[in-house]
């Protein structure tokens, strides 16, 4: 499938968090990246969410009823990766294959099912912000992911038979684990604040800025805590997002689609418009650091900085 796409990982890497940046300029973006699971009206027979496995339509009319006032409100995370998979699909069984739509559907398709296994993107308090546990966001998906990816610490997920993925239910099974980890995630940094109530957070140089994050024994602790089911989440993310390029390049009929060419993302308007999303990108992610709180999406760490120059905010 790798030789069939092209050859190119680079631009499904770099248009990984293309699906954040357009929460800037498209006012419908942002609830494609969660569902507040706990907030769904809940049906009274069984007391499950009323709209748990089922297709968009139905579910919408029966929120839309709700006081709450439709499923944007509680957000359209699986809904949105089946449409995202059959889009991706389509696009592969074209006549005239575009390889360029094709890497950045299957970058969008990776990116939503990235966020689906992000326990707090199935809360509605999705940053504790309802607990007093502001940060807990980035706490979980950026600053644990960074020190677990840290190429220091060499981790590599095992190797392991490509899983099944179904377009409509795999959504839902990892929504379900991802909902159930939840509370252990809230307990778990409270447990961090009272173990660490002084030296949990501290600054770190990283180039020519310097940014408040928590401190690597804070991180360590925080680990532990989580019974150190973090990076096992970050794999079996890897894991499904390979499933589900997969089912969709094989549910497309097994095209070829590598050009002699390979995919374009040359040319004057093509540089201009990754400037642009850079530059956004990058803005974006100094507000966030600045409120301490983030809605950031999983990242390689990209700087080795030894922890020698990381200073305790309270020595
Ligand atoms: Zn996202």
């Amino acid at each position: 499938m790798r030789q069939a796409w092209g050859g190119h990982p680079e631009l499904l890497i770099q248009w990984a968090t293309s699906a954040d940046s357009r929460k800037h300029t498209d006012s419908l973006e942002a609830p494609r990246h969660y569902l507040d699971v706990d907030d769904l009206p809940v049906s009274l027979a069984d007391g499950l969410p009323i709209v748990w496995g089922l297709p968009h339509d139905l579910a919408d009319s029966l929120t839309s009823t709700s006081k709450d006032g439709g499923l944007g409100s509680f957000g359209l995370l699986p809904w949105h990766i089946e449409r995202v998979y059959n889009q991706l699909t389509w696009s592969m069984k074209s006549d005239s294959v575009d390889l360029n739509r094709v890497l950045r559907l299957a970058a969008d398709l990776g990116h939503y099912l990235g966020d689906a296994h992000v326990p707090l993107h199935t809360s509605g308090n999705y940053d504790g912000q309802r607990t007093g546990q502001r940060g807990i966001h980035a706490l979980w998906e950026t600053h644990a992911m960074e020190w677990l990816l840290a190429p220091s610490r060499a981790s590599s997920c095992p190797c392991t038979p490509l899983p099944s993925f179904d377009p409509r239910w795999t959504a839902w099974e990892i929504l379900d684990e991802s909902h159930a980890m939840v509370p252990m995630v809230l307990h778990a940094e409270t447990e961090l604040r009272r173990l660490h109530p002084e030296d949990g957070w501290g600054f770190r140089r990283r180039g020519r800025t310097l940014q408040l994050l928590p401190t690597p024994e804070a991180l360590a602790t925080w680990d532990s805590l989580t019974n150190h089911t973090t990076f096992p989440r970050f794999c079996k993310a890897s894991h499904r997002i390979a499933a589900a390029w997969y089912a969709a390049w094989m549910d497309a009929g097994a095209p070829n689609l590598a050009s002699p060419a390979g995919p374009t993302n040359h040319g004057f308007w093509a540089y201009l418009a990754e400037v642009v999303r850079a530059l956004r990108l990058k803005f974006k992610v100094f507000n966030l650091r600045l409120k301490a709180t983030s809605n950031l999406e999983l990242q390689p760490y990209d700087d080795d900085t030894p922890e020698t120059d990381f200073e305790h905010l309270h020595p």
